[in-house]
């Protein structure tokens, strides 16, 4: 900014050099780029599959169908409770939700690690709060009471009836003559649905790391989503008596390590953390909620706070805050606030160059804290300095927990950081790490999940639309749609997630807006006496354009960042990351275009037959 006491007014003295952390930033950056990208994790198939089979039930055997549903949705997490929900709202009777998991809950059916719990605010994060008269028992609700509410969502809508559990889809295609979509099931089913509704989730394929001698290691070992309880004994709350006498490695330190590596400090005889890259650590400050606050709420109360949410963690402004939690903490250092404030004492708009560099400062002040509160908590200098993040607050997702820290002070806790490497073998006995061997009986993978790779290969079977065209073959130049939900070919089919749609913070608030948009599509076929409904080669094309002249933001700061699934491991090129593929004038404009669209009523850019 041309005027430095402003800025120094805006984000508080400047005690550091901005111009050496951005040479650190880069040089962290550098090391940890690598030319494989995605292609360094290994498919959860074949050899691998058992790290994807379900721990949590028995399998029960049942009877393949060959009936006729008006909508099927596809998976039962929020995305299809939402869409189930809205639908019979809506006044649609006939659905049938088909879900991978023995039960309702999509991502919380599956990550039952030990810690596991939301770090964002259940008030806000929990949907339906209102429509099932149920208030969160803390702030930050924990991974039991989260998944015993989507099943509480699915009962409220009768969403249970007609379900299909344990089965997965493994084709879709359309039959233009039946004017229907053919749904064929690991089970042996062969239904047929007027609509489908895809609600796979953007975070459900597992991944491991593709280190060499993976297939070799003779102990135990799972991946975090599907903890192996008999094995570790304790439960979400911790006490993992079975780890009293095992030496146990995790590999990764991302959200999912962060939860439950304090668990795991304190079961295990000795716990080994191997570190690629560290996480931004910041306060939590999780409270029971509070009954005469509860009591208090009026009517209308939860999408006013998610909005209020969601406005400020958008970068955007508003007069009070009402979660007033790290979220919306990051935000408002960064963003809105503080760039108003800028412009009321300069007395104009920050132009584009002036509101990066308020950015930058205010980011570098944040993360200096988040550096700063690791040498508080951690004992030792040099374990507290390698786990200093040396990046921008966003290019990770950001964590919050208040053990996670304090566990590196533990005797039988040892991290064993390899300054961006990562792992370097896996033996019959243990794991290799700048050159040492580390014997343990058990590795535990935190690795994460599928992002990057592409929509077909994470649901797991291609669509076969119109003409026998396949969804890869529609988009194998890069994503096309119409607000991320219809593509032309593709009568009666409905993506949910953030394919060409927003991304948001509280991730059941995008998935919410979608389903009450393709509701009202259901309802303006019926009302039309129609069967179809379809993009139109021209909303398609409307929409790419929109997107393109939107598109440019945040390019540079994701190219700069440290690799991990928000910037495509590094490749910032891939049209299909988890970014570029979004919306870029963020959640409120996005939905401010769907409610517009469908308050007009025009239905620009999909035909109606
Ligand atoms: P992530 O993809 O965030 O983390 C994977 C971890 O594995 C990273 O630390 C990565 O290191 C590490 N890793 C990968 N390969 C190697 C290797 N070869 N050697 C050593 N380390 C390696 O997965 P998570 O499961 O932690 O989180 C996924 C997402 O789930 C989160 O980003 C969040 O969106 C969601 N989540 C949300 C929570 C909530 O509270 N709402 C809680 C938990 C998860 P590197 O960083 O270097 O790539």
């Amino acid at each position: 900014m041309e005027n430095d006491e402003l800025l120094r007014d805006l984000v508080g003295e400047i005690d550091f050099d901005p111009a050496e952390l951005k040479a650190k930033y880069l040089a962290e950056r550098d090391k940890r780029l690598r030319a494989d990208g995605n292609e360094q994790y290994v498919e959860v198939t074949g050899d691998f599959s058992n790290y994807v089979d379900d721990p949590y039930v028995e399998r029960v055997e049942r009877k393949p169908l060959f009936d006729h549903t008006e909508v099927i949705v596809i998976g039962g997490g929020f995305g299809g409770l939402l869409m189930g929900g809205r639908l019979r709202e809506a006044g649609f009777t006939d659905i049938r939700v088909i879900e991978k998991g023995g039960d309702f809950g999509g991502t919380w059916y599956w990550n039952r690690y030990p810690g596991a719990m939301c770090d964002v605010e259940s008030y806000v994060y929990l949907p339906m709060l209102e429509e099932l008269g149920y208030m969160p028992k803390h702030k930050y609700s924990f991974a039991p009471e989260i998944a015993e509410h989507t099943q509480n969502i699915a009962r409220h809508f009768d969403l249970y009836d007609n379900a299909c559990l344990q089965t997965s889809v493994t084709g879709l295609t359309w039959d233009d003559d039946a004017g229907h979509w053919i749904v064929e099931t690991d089970r042996g089913d062969r239904m047929t649905a007027q609509f489908v509704a895809m609600a796979n989730g953007p975070l459900s394929r597992p991944k491991l790391p593709g280190i060499p001698g993976i297939d070799s290691y003779r102990g135990h070992t799972f991946h975090t989503s599907r903890w192996d309880y008999d094995y570790t004994g304790g439960d979400n709350s911790g006490n993992l008596t079975g780890l009293a006498d095992k030496k146990v490695a995790i590999i990764g330190t991302g959200a999912t390590a962060v939860q439950c590596i304090p668990h795991l400090g304190e079961g295990s005889k000795h716990l080994y953390v191997f570190q690629r890259t560290p996480s931004s650590v910041d306060v939590r400050n999780n409270r029971e909620t509070d009954p005469a606050w509860a009591a208090s709420l009026q009517p209308g109360w939860q999408q006013e706070r998610m909005d209020n949410f969601n406005i400020l963690v958008s970068g955007g402004d508003q007069d009070i805050d009402l979660v007033q939690d790290g979220w919306t903490d990051i935000f408002r250092n960064l963003q809105g606030a503080k760039a108003k404030e800028a412009a009321r004492k300069l007395g104009r708009r920050l132009n584009s160059k002036e509101y990066g560099q308020l950015l930058e400062m205010a980011d570098y002040v944040k993360m200096n804290g988040v550096r700063a509160r690791a040498t508080d908590v951690v004992d030792d200098p040099e374990v507290a300095a390698k786990l200093q993040p040396w990046y921008r607050q966003f290019c990770k997702r950001p964590c919050f927990h208040d053990e996670y820290l304090p566990t590196f002070n533990r005797p039988n806790v040892t991290l064993v950081d390899t300054d961006g490497r990562g792992v370097e073998r896996i033996t019959p006995t243990g794991v290799v790490a700048n050159g040492v061997e580390y014997e343990v009986d058990c590795i535990i993978f935190a690795t994460g999940f599928e992002v990057g790779t592409t929509y077909t290969r994470r649901a797991g079977y291609d669509i076969v639309g119109r003409d026998g065209r396949t969804l890869s073959e529609h988009w194998a130049d890069g994503l096309r749609t119409l607000h991320g939900m219809q593509a032309h070919g593709f009568p009666n089919c409905f993506f949910m997630g953030f394919t060409q749609g927003a991304v948001t913070v509280s991730v059941p608030q995008t998935l919410n807006e979608q389903a009450r948009h393709i509701a009202y599509m259901l309802s303006e076929v019926r009302r039309q006496d129609g069967s179809t409904i379809e993009c139109t080669p021209e909303g398609e094309q409307a929409w790419l354009d929109e997107m393109a002249s939107k598109a440019r933001l945040g390019a540079r700061f994701r190219a700069e960042c440290t690799p991990g699934y928000y910037n495509n491991e590094g490749q910032t090129g891939n049209p299909n990351q988890f970014f570029s593929g979004a919306y870029g004038a963020g959640p409120i404009r996005f939905f401010r275009i769907l409610d517009e669209w469908r308050e007009n009523g025009r239905l620009d850019g999909v035909a109606i037959d």
